[in-house]
């Protein structure tokens, strides 16, 4: 038994057979030719057949993962119309008397190199799909059938190992076939990841493995990224109980896809999904959140090697808003600090960082980073229903200042002519001092959200991130819950709502206590949505 690990570019679990994806590669050989144009000729209706088998992939595309993701197979047809690639076959044809196989090779070799070199990520993806095009056209050119690399006559489904697999092969393969897909190379943001998670099959990418593995049994982990060859029967057995549970999950998933989340008494609750990225939002979708709860945008800055732009911003936070399509999105403002350090920033050493220079204290004593992270998310609210929370609060005149720099954000963006939609303005009650001061919080915001995980860590005076303590670390010791009680009536009583986007939100053994405490919203992780969705439909 050998565990190797990969990347995880979509999780689940199977166990099964490896089939290793084996791509006829053209062998091109450079031949000379004698009349340049009957060779650019045969380029050419090359060229038009495999713009039409891209057509008819990008039609089988839409119907299989949707629109926004089929976009690429129109890209790889714009490709094949893009005037440099042209130039350069035609180029090599006429000016060095190549065969047509050789010219289209060459070319598309040249510019993947050029495309690989680039910094931006997106351009350097597009390497392996003018190579991709590329081969297709070399493979009309010689006559070889667009196969989906899998012998027909196989009946079974397959772990599917390969190098690495281009979008367009991905997207041929026959997917009652597919159990998973492994490539060596690849990753987790690529196109074929970005197919994979919609087509829904567990895949991982990077994945070191030896060129041996043809035919041989393997569990494939996309939840913790590894594959296990020769699994062992006990191996064999463990991850049996977990496909169980993985089944019975999605057999829940189906049967409470698409239902409100209502109690028996009738009181609909808000049950939105926690993320860190635009990533998760297939799995917000796929679970079927009302909405997105809790975006901790300092991922954004944890990512980056310094500042992200107002741009770069304003793109993460407009796609998330566009792909929730209207539903609330409710983005967190800037919370680093403490656990979370980013070596730009240049924060001082501290004594006690859970108790220092983080969240909203950096954002009020550096406004200018504030500001562009505001002028992001205003820009982004008109292209969705976005709201805005502002983590860490414990006084009254942070509340105030925050809303004073977004009402200055509002009047410049006004003054530019830049269009912003309707934001409400909440906050995080995750200090004792602000569930102390809740009734005179609410009249300042549109809601609350109660981030149990610091509410917990402040209250019993316990650090969140020492294991020793994790015995006396009780989110359900009764002071958070009275807590908890003070912030929900607090907002009641000022007409506002509260909800909760700790992880004790996800409880579901508390989930019975939260509804009959009169929560409007729980925030869970996109895996929890549904089990949490069960219980409250069995509560009265
Ligand atoms: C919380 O404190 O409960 C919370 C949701 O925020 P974070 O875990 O990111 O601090
Ligand atoms: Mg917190």
């Amino acid at each position: 038994m050998i565990t190797i690990n990969g990347k995880a570019a979509f999780g689940g679990i199977v166990i099964g057979k490896i089939k290793e994806f084996s791509k006829e590669k053209n062998v091109v050989r450079r031949t000379k030719i004698t009349d340049a144009k009957a060779e650019y000729t045969r380029f050419e209706n090359a060229r038009e057949t495999a713009i039409e088998q891209l057509a008819g992939l990008y039609e089988k595309a839409v119907k299989e993962v949707g629109e926004t993701n089929a976009a690429i197979f129109e890209v790889h047809q714009m490709m094949l119309e893009d005037d440099d690639y042209l130039d350069s076959v035609k180029n090599m044809i006429e000016t060095q008397m190549v065969n047509a196989e050789f010219a289209v090779a060459t070319t598309g070799d040249n510019f993947a190199s050029i495309f690989s070199e680039m910094d931006d990520e997106y351009m350097k993806e597009r390497a392996a799909d003018v190579k991709d095009i590329s081969e297709r056209v070399i493979r009309i050119l010689s006559g070889v059938e667009d196969s989906d690399g899998l012998s027909s006559d196989e009946e079974d489904a397959f772990i599917v190992v390969a190098d690495d697999l281009a979008p367009s092969e991905t997207i041929q393969l026959d997917r009652s076939k597919v159990l998973a897909f492994v490539t060596r190379k690849g990753s987790t943001n690529s196109h074929t990841a970005i197919l994979a998670r919609t087509m829904n099959i567990p895949a991982l990418v990077c994945t070191p493995l030896d060129k041996d593995v043809d035919g041989r049994i393997a569990v494939v982990d996309g939840n913790s990224g590894k594959i296990i060859l020769d699994p062992e029967e006990e191996t064999i057995v463990s991850y049996e109980k977990l496909l169980k549970e993985e089944r019975e999950r999605k057999e829940l998933l189906l049967r409470l896809k698409g239902q409100k989340t209502v109690t028996k008494s009738g009181k609909e609750i808000k049950l939105y999904a926690n993320i860190g990225g635009v990533k998760d939002v297939a799995a917000v979708l796929q679970n079927d959140a009302a909405g997105i709860g809790l975006f901790r945008s300092e991922f954004l800055y944890l990512q980056s090697d310094t500042y992200p732009t107002e741009n770069e911003q304003f793109n993460a936070y407009k796609t998330v808003a566009e792909m929730m399509a209207g539903k609330k999105v409710i983005i967190r403002t800037l919370d680093i600090g403490a656990d979370k350090q980013i070596d730009y920033f240049n924060l001082d050493k501290e004594e006690n960082p859970a108790l220092g220079y983080r969240a909203v204290r950096i954002c009020l004593d550096r406004p200018e980073i504030f500001k562009t992270q505001l002028r992001a998310l205003y820009r982004a609210s008109a292209y969705g229903n976005i709201a805005i929370m502002i983590p860490m609060i414990a006084s009254l005149w942070e509340v105030r200042k925050a809303k004073e720099l977004a009402e200055t954000v509002k009047e410049e963006l006004k003054a530019e002519g830049i269009a912003y939609g309707e934001v409400e303005f909440g906050i995080m009650i995750e200090t004792p001092a602000a569930v102390m001061l809740a009734d005179e919080l609410a009249k300042e915001v549109d809601f609350f959200s109660i981030g149990t995980n610091d509410l917990t860590q402040y209250t019993l005076a316990i650090d969140r991130q020492n294991e020793k303590l994790d015995v006396f670390y009780d989110a359900h010791h009764p002071a958070v819950l009275r807590m908890i009680q003070m912030v929900i009536d607090s907002a009641h009583r000022a007409g506002i709502w509260a909800g909760i986007c700790g992880e004790l939100g996800a409880d579901t053994t508390m989930t019975e206590t939260f509804v009959q405490m009169g929560i409007d919203e729980l925030s869970v992780s996109p895996a929890m949505v549904l089990p949490v969705r069960n219980k409250i439909l069995g509560v009265e």
